[in-house]
């Protein structure tokens, strides 16, 4: 059976399918990305916003416009949450709740699912795996659900509590996606920080860290998004280990205090002050990320304006905007004084022109320097040679030219300058160039 795999929205679907194609591949399936040629069509859907269900069911329609013989199985936040609406759309044969998800392929063809060891997948081709969406960075999922209550969010509800993965079932399935030859792992979970806490353990986070650090041969992990509390304080002298990418993603979705609690937030300007001090002091050229919504119910003008000065001051390295829209079964849906569409429009456009300025500082802070570059993609070539497209640790964008493909390597590479779309040139260090040539 050729099944093709769409996700919709977060790092944490993505994942989803990472290991629901190892699961297919291991049972003798093959993936596909062109519809005409699957004989199945998966979707993981997302809930997060209006847009988010606006896409997962553009996705639903065009995989079926595209070949509309083959049954198409939705899964994911939408799916839990609306599954009636789902299963009346056209193409839709199987509406797969978020919690039997690991199940799907058993769902569908009515097989028992076989004990997939890590073992059991070393004969798959690496390129299987890789080739299938030319990735070099791998999504291991450590937990999922979340027991917090933070007013705006669907994805609780749709992901329900806070479930974590054990410590040696996470490091098996690294030390096997290191041997199927990936070089980055992003660890992702809908509230990583909170890994362990259902299973009674508070640092957890920091045990699986140290474990993959120390049993893995992974050559870089990252984490994904963070939730900016709760943290054990020693976690963050792991980064002298510089496996582990300098980039941090924490949520912040207001900088005002009184927002933040009509948010139900556990962390406020102080709180979060502090913690970016902390970062800062032990790795400085850590790229600090964030999340804001504009316009949650209630926000004031001069909340915005408390938030929005407290966003320039953190000066992060990347900063996504979210208008806020209201999720039916959430607290905020229900709360009064809804901020009209055009104030939260301009909001966020102030906020998004901050954050380009904020991200071309810190790209700029490091023009001059040699990073480590994961060379993901070529997007082309020309008579100097092809070019390859990668990550810094501390994610920066980078495009160099090289006399081959570099994907799904690690190099040092010496950052230039921008380029006429925002990205950094780079050269390869010389003593790597000097192997090329
Ligand atoms: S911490 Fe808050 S925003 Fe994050 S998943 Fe849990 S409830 Fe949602």
């Amino acid at each position: 059976m050729k099944v093709l795999l769409k996700a919709v929205g977060c790092r944490l679907n993505q994942s989803e399918m990472d290991s629901l194609a190892r699961q297919f591949l291991a049972h003798g399936d093959a993936l596909t990305d062109s519809p005409a040629e699957a004989d199945l069509m998966i979707v993981n859907t997302c809930a997060v916003t209006q847009e988010a269900v606006r896409s997962s069911r553009q996705s639903i329609n065009r995989l079926h416009r595209a070949n509309p013989n083959a049954p198409i199985a939705v899964t994911g936040c939408y799916a839990h949450l609306a599954p009636e609406a789902v299963r009346q759309m056209a193409g839709v044969a199987y509406v797969v709740d978020n919690h039997a998800k690991e199940s799907l392929r058993s769902i569908v063809t009515g097989e028992p699912l076989a004990a997939v060891q890590p073992f059991d997948l070393e004969p798959i081709a690496r390129q299987a795996l890789l080739g299938a969406g030319g990735r070099t960075r791998a999504f291991l999922k450590v937990q999922d659900g979340c027991d917090q209550h933070c007013t705006f969010c669907i994805t609780r509800v749709a992901r329900g509590k806070g479930r974590s993965r054990s410590l040696a079932e996470i490091v098996a399935e690294a030390q096997m996606l290191t041997r199927l030859g990936y070089q980055e792992l992003v660890l992702t979970g809908v509230h990583l920080s909170s890994y362990g806490h259902d299973l009674g353990q508070r640092d957890a986070l920091l045990h699986l860290l140290r474990a993959l650090l120390s049993e893995t041969d992974v050559p870089r992990l990252r984490l994904s998004s963070l939730e900016p509390w709760g943290l054990p304080r020693e976690l963050f002298n792991l980064w002298e280990d510089r496996r582990l990418c300098r980039h941090l993603h924490l949520p912040l979705q207001s900088g005002c205090d009184a927002t933040l609690k009509r948010m139900a937030r556990r962390t406020s300007q102080a709180a979060f002050r502090a913690l970016i001090a902390e970062i800062r002091t032990i790795m400085p050229d850590a790229a600090i990320a964030t999340d804001v919504i504009v316009g949650f119910p209630g926000e004031t003008d001069e909340e915005f304006a408390i938030s929005r000065a407290f966003i320039e001051e953190i000066d992060f390295a990347a900063l996504h905007v979210f208008r806020y829209s209201p999720r039916e079964g959430t607290p905020a849906a229900r709360m009064s004084n809804q901020v009209p569409e055009a104030v939260k429009r301009a909001r966020a456009e102030t906020l998004i022109a901050l954050g380009e300025r904020s991200a071309r500082r810190f790209a700029e802070r490091f023009i001059g320097q040699t990073r480590p570059v994961l060379w993901e993609a070529v997007s082309g070539a020309t008579p100097q040679g092809f070019l390859n497209n990668g990550y810094t640790d501390n994610f920066l964008r980078v495009r160099c030219t090289a006399p081959r493909v570099l994907s799904n390597t690690l190099t040092g590479a010496r950052l230039l300058g921008f380029a006429d779309d925002g990205t950094l040139l780079a050269e390869l260090e010389s003593s790597e160039a000097a192997q090329l040539a």
